[in-house]
Order: structure tokens, then C-alpha cells, then sequence
């Protein structure tokens, strides 16, 4: 029986990351749904935030907790701000390659609830391509493609290891030490900005496995996604633009974001989602639009060249044209419960990393660019802890099971699902429409359906659950009284 000494579900900054840092000599598997690609990761563009030198750790540290509204865990927003610089100049020691002005130095951007400039980012608007393709590149372990985890196989605290669906057939994987970095849940919703392969699966299995799930009232909208193309992922337009002096505007060019906070489109993403949401409810014969008056043409190709040339690939021409926009989900603050080391309460070897792991660093709203630094430092963390272990766990085998993974009907269950978390879970929620979502969620449990369908539910209820017994709104969960 084949027994690894690490399994990373995921192929995305954390799992990658986590395994650049396993030695060569470790016995490691990294296992992913579809392409290595389709992760979040691969899509993130604005950049990753890092104190620029020691002295700005205080000023990171504060903005993010006044971004998490309350809710983050000093210690762990302490680790991520002061171990951030270490794990950034880590990467660029490996060789990767930040974007650098002329005379050599790192060019930081600002984003908004950022007191000051300190998102560093790669490829212009492409930092989460360059940190994955160079992740990837790097990574010594063997990576299993169009591999997806279905089950998790324990017996009381101890992990064994997973059962997986790959080429048409289950396999048990066994493993002394099981990372999750599987991130989040944007398929769950009817608009998202998230992968494909992002479908709140895992958190799932980890209910089942008896983990605990934390903050998962906590989901995060983009406020300015293109919104002219069909797919449920959205075309995202970071949010550096706006930083850097893109407006919002209605049709008739007037920026009214200032009628809903006085830091306009610099208010925190939470703040002009529901604004733009808002304006939308009330003004339905108009449109809002993201316009690029103040960018320079040269300037913008060069600086946000994905956006430019995506865009340009839709019929616009930027930065003349004003592009249509809408809010649409795109980050998950809650998540499995773990510590600051990434361990998971009373499990002896599991360990969840990136946007699936509570480490509670984003508290009740996440700072904008925070989530790349997460996926960066903590799987370090969770590496030193396994490297330091005793690793004499016992092994066993499990049952060869199969699964009924997808079932006729699923696919229709499915996209109701996501229209209810849209419309009844979304960005201004209120008790009467949360119960009726709940309701109608226990009816689909109910049904004769596949088990990725359940998992999706199972996730969904503790999203619907959590929102019900949050009575004020807080951070990014915002309920009317
Ligand atoms: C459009 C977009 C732009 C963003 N821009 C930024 C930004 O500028 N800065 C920033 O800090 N953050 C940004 N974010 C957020 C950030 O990209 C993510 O939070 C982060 O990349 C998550 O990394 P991860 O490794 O946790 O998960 P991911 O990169 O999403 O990887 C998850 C992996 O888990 C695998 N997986 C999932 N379920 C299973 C399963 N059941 N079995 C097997 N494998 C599974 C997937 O196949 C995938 O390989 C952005 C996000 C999006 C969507």
C-alpha cells in the first residue's frame, strides 16, 4: 500500500506553496479537480499586499482589522502581517519576479482600505497568473490532474486519507498528513467571479468528517464585474482600477458613489458593492458603468494589459469606452476552523490552508489583496508543524467504495440552488427570504440526489444558517432589520 507523507487537496497559492516547501525527499501528492489552472489563483489580478518594510507592519495589522470589522483573530492577522515580508522575499528569492520600475525597484499599488501603497503585483494585472504558472514550475511533487476528492477516510482523530474520483474510477489515496487548500465556494452562486472548479465541496466533506465551520455567513461580493457575457464567472475588473482612478458612474457620467460614503469609489469593496447593488434596485432604467476617463491609453495597456486585451476581445476599446458593471460573489471569509499553525481542532493530522481554512484573518470582510498573502505564509506554517512532528501514525485500509456522485435532475436542483443564494443569500439579506432559503434547501437534502449536489447543500445550509443567527449586520453580511 502506497502511504504518502503529505496529500495537498488543491492546486492552487496554498497547495502549491505548500509544497515548494516539502523537501524533494518527502513522499507527496498534490491532487486537483480539472487542469492545474482552473483555480482561483490563476485568476487573481490585482496583486498580493505586504508590509513594504518593518516599520509598515502596524499600519497592515490596523488596516485589516478595521476591514474585518471585529470579527479577525488579532494573533492570526499578527502572524500574516509580520510573517508576509519573509514569505514574499521567499518567492522572490525562489526567483519570481514582481513588476519593478526602472531603476530596479518594487512597484507597489494601493488598493482601497489600504492606508498606503503596498499591493505588489506581477504581469501588470496578471499577478496570480505569474505566482501560479511560477508555483507550478517550481513545484518537485507529482500533481494528479481531473482528480476530485469525495470523501475523506478517518476513524476518530486520526485522517487515513481520501477517496477520490479520477478517469472514471474511485481510489482510496492514503496519507499520514492531509492539507486541504481546496478554496472556495463561488459556484454556489449564480454570479461569481471564482473558477469552475470551485464549488464548496470540501467544506462539505468537512462537515461530515465532524470539522467545525466557522463565520460562513461571511461571503464577500466583487463590486465591479463586466457584466455583458453569459457564463455564471464574471469578467472581474480589479479592484487596483479604482485605486488608481477609474470612477463609477451612472449614464449620465455622474460618480454617486459619494451619496453612499464619503470615500467613494475608495470605500471598502463591501460598501460600494451594496451601493451599486442599491442604485441598481432603485434606478432599474439606468445603467452603472466603470469608466476609464483618467487612465492614459499607453498607461492602461501596459498596466492592466488581461483587462485591456479581454475586454478588447468583447468589442471594447479602453480606456475611451465605459464598460457595463454589476456586484457578483467572489470571496468566502468563513471556512474550516483551524489555528495558527493551519491545524484543524481535534484531528491529530489535518491541516486547511488558503480561502477554504478560518483562520480568521479577514474577519466579517476581507482587506482587499490579503488573500494571496494568506495562501502564501500559512502553509509555511502548516509545513514547519508537520516537518516537526512524530510521524508514526498508524495506517489502515478502507473499503474500495463507490459513489453516486451525480444523479438525473442534479444539474436543474443545481442551478435553482444558486439562484437562491444569489437572490435570498446575497448581498442584502433579510430573515424572511434567509428562512425561506433554508426551507427550500431541506426539501432539496430530501430529494434523490448526487453527492456532489448534497455537499453543495450541505455547505449552502451552514451559509443560510449562519446569516439566520447573525441578527445585525456586520462586515460583508448585511441583513435588513
Ligand atoms: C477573479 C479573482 C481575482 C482575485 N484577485 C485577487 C487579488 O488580486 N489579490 C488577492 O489577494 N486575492 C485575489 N483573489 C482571491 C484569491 O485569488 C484566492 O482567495 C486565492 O487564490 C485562493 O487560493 P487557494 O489556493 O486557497 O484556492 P484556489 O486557487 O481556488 O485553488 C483551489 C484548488 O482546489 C482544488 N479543489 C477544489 N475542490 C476539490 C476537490 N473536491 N477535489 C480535488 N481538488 C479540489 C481546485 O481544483 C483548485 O486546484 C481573487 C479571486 C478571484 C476569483
Amino acid at each position: 500500500m502506497q502511504i504518502y507523507d503529505v496529500l495537498i487537496i488543491g492546486a492552487g497559492i496554498a497547495g502549491l506553496n505548500a509544497a515548494i516547501n516539502l523537501p524533494k525527499e518527502k513522499k507527496v501528492l498534490i491532487v486537483c479537480k480539472e487542469n492545474s489552472w482552473d483555480c482561483n489563483t490563476f485568476y487573481a489580478q490585482g496583486g498580493i499586499s505586504v508590509a513594504v518594510d518593518k516599520d509598515d507592519i502596524k499600519a497592515h495589522i490596523e488596516d485589516t482589522l478595521s476591514a474585518g470589522a471585529g470579527l479577525c483573530d488579532k494573533k492570526a492577522v499578527e502572524v500574516m502581517c509580520s510573517e508576509g515580508r519573509d514569505a514574499v522575499d521567499l518567492l522572490i528569492k525562489k526567483g519570481f519576479k514582481f513588476d519593478r520600475d526602472e531603476d530596479g525597484h518594487l512597484l507597489y499599488t494601493k488598493e482601497a482600505a489600504h492606508s498606503t501603497n503596498r499591493i505588489l503585483h506581477a504581469g501588470g494585472d496578471a499577478t496570480g497568473r505569474e505566482i501560479h504558472l511560477f508555483l507550478m514550475q517550481n513545484n518537485p511533487h507529482p500533481l494528479m490532474y481531473k482528480t476530485t476528492v469525495v470523501d475523506i477516510l478517518k476513524e476518530g482523530d486520526t485522517i487515513y486519507g481520501v477517496r477520490v474520483y479520477h478517469q472514471g474510477k474511485f481510489k482510496n489515496i492514503y496519507t499520514k498528513n492531509l492539507i486541504i487548500a481546496s478554496g472556495g465556494i463561488g459556484s454556489l452562486y449564480e454570479y461569481h467571479t471564482n473558477a469552475r472548479s470551485i464549488s464548496a465541496d470540501m467544506q462539505g466533506l468537512a462537515l461530515e468528517c465532524g470539522c467545525e465551520l466557522r463565520d460562513m455567513e461571511m461571503t464577500q461580493f466583487h463590486p465591479t464585474v463586466f457584466v455583458g457575457m453569459q457564463k455564471a464567472r464574471k469578467q472581474l475588473l480589479s479592484e487596483s482600477l479604482r485605486g488608481e482612478g477609474a470612477y463609477v458612474v451612472n449614464k449620465r457620467g455622474e460618480r454617486f458613489l459619494f451619496d453612499y460614503d464619503k470615500r467613494g469609489e475608495l470605500s471598502p469593496r463591501d460598501i460600494v458593492s451594496r451601493a451599486i447593488y442599491d442604485y441598481k434596485q432603485k434606478h432599474k432604467d439606468d445603467t452603472v458603468y466603470l469608466s476609464f476617463e483618467n487612465f492614459e491609453k499607453e498607461f492602461f495597456k501596459h498596466r492592466f494589459p488581461t483587462i485591456y486585451y479581454n475586454l478588447k476581445g468583447l468589442g471594447f476599446n479602453l480606456p475611451e469606452d465605459r464598460v457595463p458593471i454589476s456586484p457578483a460573489f467572489h470571496y468566502f471569509m468563513g471556512g474550516i476552523k483551524c489555528d495558527i499553525d493551519a491545524r484543524v481542532e481535534n484531528f491529530k493530522n489535518l491541516y486547511v490552508v488558503g480561502e477554504v481554512a478560518s483562520t480568521r484573518v479577514h474577519g466579517a470582510n476581507r482587506l482587499a489583496s490579503n488573500s494571496l498573502l494568506e495562501g502564501l505564509v500559512f502553509p509555511i506554517r502548516a509545513i514547519k508543524d508537520i516537518l516537526n512532528q512524530e510521524q508514526n501514525f498508524p495506517h489502515k485500509e478502507f473499503e474500495e467504495k463507490e459513489e453516486i456522485l451525480f444523479k438525473e435532475g442534479d444539474k436543474v436542483l443545481k442551478n435553482e440552488l444558486r439562484k437562491i443564494m444569489w437572490e435570498k443569500v446575497g448581498i442584502i439579506r433579510s430573515k424572511k427570504e434567509l428562512k425561506v432559503a433554508l426551507n427550500r434547501v431541506d426539501e432539496i437534502l430530501l430529494k434523490d440526489i448526487g453527492k456532489l449536489l448534497r455537499l453543495r447543500l450541505l455547505t449552502s445550509k451552514e451559509i443560510i444558517k449562519s446569516a439566520l443567527k447573525r441578527e445585525k449586520s456586520l462586515g460583508a453580511h448585511y441583513i435588513k432589520e
